[in-house]
């Protein structure tokens, strides 16, 4: 399949990295964007949409069952997509890597599968206060079946956990420890080695939801040596609709498969049925083949890029956005973690999140308003939402300063 070519390796050159996203051309509003809902969804690169369209109009035919040209070219293509997600978390083999449809799905195949077939009743799952509801409710679902229960780490006023409080909750009865790397709220980035190596000093195996990392940080799943960790495409620059499951070969090939149906089989018969090897064990039925293919564009993008120079732009547009927004009255930043991410959540005294985000839109500016699917972490800060915004490599210093500046003329217009 001719692949989409992502253009040539660039250096860190903001204007060029935004030629390459056209949606950021556009207006709202009568005004030009500034979309700082990153956290949320990213925008994609033309190579993305290209391919996209190139797939469709030239090669479309389903994978794994044609012995002719075009699904042959489709099936390589997907196959391909997963050797650069292996090689882009540093996975040791590409049986590892399960296509899903996110984040959301692959964290429910883990607690469908390894969580039905490993958890009993009495047995604990530690999650943390900081979780977006994907990895609180499918734990929550399993415990109930189980009759387990789930235990929260707890987070000081910053929004960091307590690693003192974490190594209690480590015992015989823990089955699982699933955490966030990054919360999506608060911007925090967990210490998830040092969470993972605590575990397995008791065996325990860890997940980690690396839904905010991966467009942020080199991750490495073998330096963190994690058990299972979990992302969205759409997220790091790719289509909706796709996402990864890293797993250890040794826990996938234990567990039982998630969905049953074509492509998952080795032989079925109405007396028995026996399954294929992972990763196809667990990707039942047609797959999202375009999505997965996007994918790989998204990594051979990335892949031109330098992280270092990715985190140290975020950093800048982070340092200087808060800065900024510590002088404002009223405006109270909700996570303060020393080692964070580029998000910034916040509430201003006396004026409901939802109007400001309403108000910032009218401005051209995106940001996202409310509990970001982690509501048990706005219960914990007594706060009934907050306005988010986060930034991207795209996002220009020019555009914080005009967040800011409709921040200031915002408030003043809802005070
Ligand atoms: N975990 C975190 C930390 C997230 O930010 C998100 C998306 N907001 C998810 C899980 C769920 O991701 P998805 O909706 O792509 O499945």
């Amino acid at each position: 399949m001719d692949a989409v070519k992502t253009k040539p390796a660039k250096s860190f050159n903001i204007d060029e990295i935004r030629k390459d996203f056209p949606i950021l051309e556009r207006t709202v509003h009568g005004k030009p964007l500034v979309y700082l809902d990153n956290a949320a969804t990213s925008q994609k690169p033309q190579a993305v949409i290209d391919s996209h369209v190139d797939f469709y109009l030239n090669h479309n035919a389903n994978i794994h069952r044609g012995v002719y040209q075009m699904s042959t070219e489709s099936t390589d293509a997907y196959d391909e997509s997963r050797t650069k997600v292996k090689e882009f978390i540093n996975a040791p083999d590409s049986r590892e890597i399960i296509f899903t449809r996110g984040t959301t799905e692959s964290i429910n195949l883990v607690s469908n599968t390894f969580g039905r077939f490993n958890v009993k009743s009495g047995d604990e799952i530690i999650v943390s206060t900081m979780e977006h509801h994907a990895n609180i409710v499918p734990w929550q679902i399993l415990c109930g079946e189980k009759n387990a229960m789930l235990r929260v780490i707890p987070i000081n006023e910053k929004g960091e956990l307590l690693m003192d409080e974490y190594k209690k909750l480590l015992n015989e009865k823990t089955k699982l420890v699933s955490v966030t790397h990054i919360s999506n709220t608060l911007g925090t980035i967990n210490p998830v080695k040092e969470i993972i190596e605590l575990a397995h000093e008791k065996k325990i195996p860890v997940m980690i939801d690396g839904a905010q990392a991966v467009a942020h940080m080199r991750v490495d799943v073998r330096d963190l040596d994690c058990d299972f960790y979990a992302f969205s495409g759409h997220k790091m620059f790719g289509p909706t609709g796709i996402g990864v499951l890293y797993g250890k070969a040794e826990y996938l090939e234990a567990m039982p498969p998630y969905q049953g149906g074509g492509d998952m089989i080795r032989n079925v018969s109405f007396e028995k049925t026996t399954y294929g090897e992972i990763p196809t064990k667990f990707e039942a039925g047609t797959p999202n083949i375009a999505g997965s293919i996007g994918l790989g564009i998204a990594i051979d993008y990335l892949n031109k890029l330098d992280f270092n120079q990715i985190h140290e732009h975020e950093m800048k547009m982070l340092n200087y956005a808060t800065n900024e927004m510590e002088k404002i009255e009223g405006v109270r930043i909700i996570g303060t973690a020393k080692n964070k991410a580029s998000v910034i959540s916040f509430i201003v005294e006396g004026i409901n999140p939802m109007d400001l985000g309403i108000m910032l839109d009218t401005m051209g500016v995106a940001v996202r308003t409310g509990q970001h699917c982690t509501e048990p972490l706005m219960t914990w800060y007594c706060i009934p939402g907050t306005v988010r915004a986060s930034f991207a490599m795209y996002n220009r210093m020019e555009e914080v300063d005009i967040f800011i500046k409709s921040l200031k003329k915002a408030i003043s217009i809802l005070k």
